[in-house]
């Protein structure tokens, strides 16, 4: 469990109060942008800025409309209804971090009642709720102030709306003083550090920083209908940029980081991986491959938690040869699919072009944390097509734990036209293509 999920978890409370804005769709720019937008309409000579805007957040549209009709005559209806419709709009569209956390909780916490309070209109709560699929999470949702409310009328409001005492409840807000007070009161409170707060010093008993920048993946190509990467059908992300060199290869277009590839946010990515979910099964899912997916660790990272998060199968094609917290990782992979160029130390070398210590260092760290494995070597004719190398690898997948397949991949020239395109000179260019019945045979000797 997360972290933040033991924290929450050794509180033991059951009930979950959200302010829908600040918190669950960290939606504080909206609102500024959508008031901005409706005051700049009804005063063109006014130029309305964040510290304008900093005096309206908690309070409720009515009362903020009422004090901008102190600038001049104004249909505040009109001008109310104008700037919900902006906030709608651009709240159904957004894609905020927090929902990661909102998730999260509720798989870690199923049978904990959940509410939403908001000082907007219950109308547009429930339909930016139900635009984001989260609508039936929640027991009620509210209306409520969440500013300038006095102890007794915060407890008063509380009791109107959840029948519950306040030595239940956990408080997700972004508002200081409504945390100090919900702290005051009992009740357990999660301050929530969003776009235009961050400045502010929460007196609580957690804080969620949803103001971290997205990391951004270099994807070089998808499949979305993988068959040989991973059980089942699944949906196959190949990650730019290889350490390697293998001899090999046939995805050199994948080497360098800032060749030919697409940038997209771990989450933009998973919502294509959720698109396909209903052809996976049960073992079916996503695979990260590359290049080498750990050349991009706090992207890979998210992406798989990303997906856990959602139930949807991980498996990593890797070769092992990158950074970062591979532990942590690790927890979020269902299957590692490990490359293994060569067992031979001498060998490895000659054939990738890097020391094995790298990929030893991985294999430590799977073996550590219990990962299903499925090893796979490339057997490539005169290189290590014989029945000494193929004993070699047998032995050293003995000596690992956790270990379902071993599978013999034969060399193909699939890929040798694009050397000549990146203009890189191909080495193996007078070795032929490995015979597929010879390399069964050969994986006969693994059993
Ligand atoms: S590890 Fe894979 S992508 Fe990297 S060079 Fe080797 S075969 Fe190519």
């Amino acid at each position: 469990m997360d972290q933040f999920l033991q924290e929450i978890n050794s509180w033991q409370r059951n009930v979950f109060v959200f302010d829908f804005d600040g918190t669950l769709l960290n939606s504080e720019p909206c609102h500024f942008l959508s008031h901005k937008k409706v005051i700049e309409e009804l005063f063109p000579d006014k130029i309305f800025t964040k510290e304008d805007f900093k005096r309206f957040i908690g309070k409720r549209d009515v009362d903020i409309f009422e004090e901008i009709s102190a600038c001049g005559n104004i249909d505040k209806q009109k001008a109310m209804a104008d700037k919900q419709k902006y906030s709608l709009t651009m709240l159904k569209k957004k894609d905020v971090k927090i929902f990661d956390y909102f998730f999260s909780i509720t798989k870690a916490f199923p049978n904990a009642h959940y509410f939403i309070a908001s000082n907007q209109d219950e109308n547009t709560i429930t339909e930016v709720l139900k635009s984001k699929k989260i609508y039936k999470f929640f027991d009620k949702v509210f209306s409520m102030p969440s500013l300038n409310l006095k102890k007794d009328q915060f407890l008063k409001k509380i009791k109107h709306f959840i029948n519950f005492s306040p030595e239940q409840i956990v408080l997700f807000e972004d508002s200081s003083s409504t945390l100090s007070l919900g702290k005051h009161l009992g009740v357990k409170t999660v301050g929530i550090k969003n776009d235009v707060n961050t400045d502010q010093k929460f007196d609580c008993d957690l804080v969620i920083d949803c103001t971290q920048k997205e990391i951004l993946g270099k994807i070089n190509s998808i499949e979305t209908m993988g068959l040989v990467d991973g059980p089942g059908i699944r949906f196959v992300s190949f990650l730019q940029g290889c350490h390697l060199r293998c001899k090999y290869c046939h995805n050199p277009e994948t080497w360098a980081m800032d060749g030919q590839s697409e940038e997209l946010s771990a989450a933009e990515l998973v919502k294509k991986i959720e698109r396909y979910k209903n052809y996976y099964g049960q073992d079916g899912g996503a695979t990260f491959s590359g290049g080498e997916p750990l050349l991009q660790p706090q992207f890979l990272l998210e992406c798989l938690r990303l997906c856990k998060q959602k139930a949807i199968n991980t498996a990593l094609d890797t070769a092992g040869v990158g950074f970062g917290d591979y532990d942590e990782i690790l927890k979020y992979v269902d299957l590692v699919i490990l490359d293994v160029k060569a067992v031979d130390e001498k060998e490895y070398f000659e054939l990738t072009g890097q020391p094995i210590k790298y990929f030893k260092q991985f294999l430590q760290a799977v073996q550590k944390n219990g990962n299903k494995l499925w090893l796979r070597q490339v057997i490539v004719p005169g290189i290590n097509d014989d029945k000494q190398h193929i004993l070699k690898l047998k032995e050293f997948a003995e000596k690992l734990k956790n270990v379902e397949k071993v599978e013999l991949l034969p060399y193909k020239t699939i890929g040798v036209h694009k050397y000549q395109d990146l203009k890189i000179p191909y080495r193996l260019k007078d070795v032929p293509e490995m015979d597929e019945e010879r390399c069964k045979k050969l994986e006969e000797l693994l059993k």
